[in-house]
């Protein structure tokens, strides 16, 4: 199964603050999770990088 790295960036500082992997055929939509930022110091909701 190929898996792919994707970049996770938080959508409000835009940094790139996680990294993960997901299968392209499972998940064609781009990824969203809330997680932390250390820059903005909360909660904020990242996506996957293009
Ligand atoms: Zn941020």
């Amino acid at each position: 199964m190929p898996r792919e790295l994707i970049i996770i960036s938080c959508t409000e500082c835009k940094r790139k603050n996680y990294t993960s992997t997901k299968n392209k055929k499972k998940q064609a939509k781009r990824l969203e999770i809330k997680k932390f930022c250390k820059f903005c110091r909360k909660r904020m909701v990242h996506k996957e990088e293009k």
